[in-house]
């Protein structure tokens, strides 16, 4: 079988390209990964879902052997170094090292238990940025030998005006720049655009000795230091969230560049758009933040998550609402009976799918196939491309095997009692249902067409005894 090309929409050239690995036999993806003292918020696990469809389909079309995935972890930062100090202040024992070590050790696990729900397959190497400080100080050393770096008051800086491609993938001259962003000016930079490469650490903060005194790095020193480690001087794909085009990856661009003129860094690009929810912006002020977490706690399945995440292609805005997640759940209820009847490991998954995600990581194109194989009941293929696309594992997840409950007794009750209070003008036994039906987590509608009741989030069949 003749896989179909794939074709990225490189942000570097802002055009979709014919993907051409530089070595087919050893594919090199890069991710930046979260900095670890906190749960994965929503709009974090958006390009670990992307990536995790990428690196599926480049195994599938290049060979499971033939694909080496970096994501790191950010385990040296300040919001880090602050909970650990706030801790030792509340009175641990611990030294402050400890205490970090037990912040981002329990993240990561979290993150872990999080992404894996999600069916995100994991990376190759999870680099953590304090494992890799030595490579960070070689590189800076390096920078600062070839005039693109400065040390200064403790501090090593990047001499933004050094590189002259700065701004390239962003579109940007460093004088835009300058004028439209937020840049620090401080007294040991010699142009406000300069960021930091190296900083000094006090006594209390964590620090490693270095040419430049005790201290640690900054945080875009860290992805252009790792992804040299781990995947070489250039590389296929560079992948993350837009918020991170500029400045964090115009400034991997130049410290890569500069450092290892002789790589081209990343061939290609990928920017995944923001997450909103319910049509807003994500945030703690408008009280629509939430963890991926917490939407499991709730009782919504990582596939039902991921399946919403999937019918979004990923260079658009996405909006997360509570009814996608509904449906999404429908679906999947309905594909995995039909799935259930096919037997282990005798397909593949359906080339249409295979074509649609070739064609830029076309999700939606995706999903929209397996309705048509859902359809025509091809049950083996089905279940092959769901677990393909990481909706199914092996077998069909437990939530979905739990029958559903019905309640269509109960929405006939309903409407009756209605009938009733539209002649007798009391809606007090109305009112009372519905209100218990709300607090067992089942979705009251009503309209002249009739009553429907939606099993949602935090659904208890329990609560619905004696009505
Ligand atoms: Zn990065």
């Amino acid at each position: 079988m003749t896989e179909p090309a794939i074709r990225l929409h490189n942000s570097k050239t802002r055009r979709k390209e014919a993907f051409t690995p530089l070595d087919a036999e050893n594919i090199r993806l890069y991710l930046c990964g979260p900095t670890v003292y906190d749960r994965a918020h929503l709009g974090n696990a958006r390009p670990v879902v992307v990536i995790d469809v990428l690196y599926r389909l480049l195994r599938e079309v290049y060979g499971p052997e033939c694909v080496t995935y970096v994501r790191n972890f950010t385990d040296v930062d300040d919001k880090i170094n602050a909970s650990a100090q706030a801790r030792k202040e509340a009175g641990a024992i611990e030294t402050l090292e400890e205490l970090i070590r037990q912040r981002t050790e329990e993240t990561i696990g979290w993150y872990h238990a999080d992404m894996d729900a999600l069916g995100a397959l994991r990376p190759t190497h999870e680099p953590r940025a304090t494992d890799f400080i030595g490579a960070m100080i070689a590189m800076i050393e390096d920078l600062i030998a070839k005039g693109h770096a400065y040390e200064k008051e403790g501090h090593v800086l990047f001499r933004v005006r050094s590189y002259k491609d700065y701004g390239a993938l962003s579109g940007r001259s460093v004088d835009d720049m300058i004028a439209g962003a937020r840049v620090e000016v401080a007294p040991f930079k010699e142009d406000p655009m300069d960021f930091v490469l190296w900083k000094p650490s006090d006594a209390d903060l964590p620090g490693w000795e270095s040419p430049w005194g005790r201290g640690r790095p900054g945080w875009h020193i860290e992805c252009s230091a790792m992804s040299y480690e781990l995947l070489g001087a250039s590389f296929d794909i560079h992948a993350g969230g837009i918020d991170l085009q500029f400045p964090h990856h115009e400034n991997e661009i130049a410290q890569s560049c500069c450092a290892h003129p002789e790589g081209g860094f990343a061939n290609v690009w990928l920017h995944n758009e923001m997450l909103q929810v319910e049509g807003k912006k994500m945030s703690k002020s408008l009280g629509n933040f939430f963890t991926v977490r917490d939407l499991l706690d709730q009782g919504i399945p990582g596939e039902v998550i991921r399946f919403v995440f999937l019918q979004t292609h990923y260079g658009k805005p996405m909006d997360w609402t509570a009814e996608k997640a509904r449906q999404a759940e429908v679906t999947l209820r309905k594909w995995y009976r039909i799935a259930e009847q096919g037997l282990d490991g005798v397909s593949e998954p359906y080339i249409a799918v295979i074509s649609a995600l070739s064609d830029d990581l076309n999700t939606a194109e995706a999903i929209a196939q397996c309705h048509q194989l859902a359809h025509a009941d091809d049950i083996s293929t089905l279940r092959a491309t769901l677990q393909f696309l990481g909706l199914m594992g092996r077998s069909v997840p437990e939530w979905a095997s739990a029958p559903e409950a019905d309640l269509s007794g109960l929405a006939t009750k309903l409407a009756a009692l209605r009938t009733t209070a539209m002649e007798t003008k009391d809606f007090a036994p109305v009112d009372a249902m519905k209100t218990a039906l709300l607090a067992a987590g089942v979705e009251v509608r009503m309209s002249k067409a009739g009553v429907e009741l939606l099993p949602g989030a935090g659904f208890d069949a329990a609560k619905l005894e004696g009505l």
